[in-house]
């Protein structure tokens, strides 16, 4: 059963299904970048990195206030 990757460095989504060494993604050959494909873990991601945007934008409200 192939398994589904997704490289973390261009965002392609292959599936991998040799049983020796790392899966290489095949757009950029990376082998670090590449992490198993997870919807549930994609959705994470996304909920993390909208937690950066409010992060960002409390600290630079913070600065507003504080610097103004
Ligand atoms: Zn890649």
């Amino acid at each position: 059963m192939p398994t589904s990757y997704v490289c973390a460095d261009c965002d392609y989504e292959f599936s991998f299904e040799g049983t020796e060494g790392d899966p290489r993604c095949p757009k950029c050959g990376r082998t670090e970048a590449v992490e198993p494909a997870d919807t549930s873990a994609l959705q994470s991601d996304i909920w993390r990195q909208w937690l950066v945007v409010f992060a960002i934008l409390f600290i630079a409200g913070l600065a507003y206030v504080f610097y103004r």
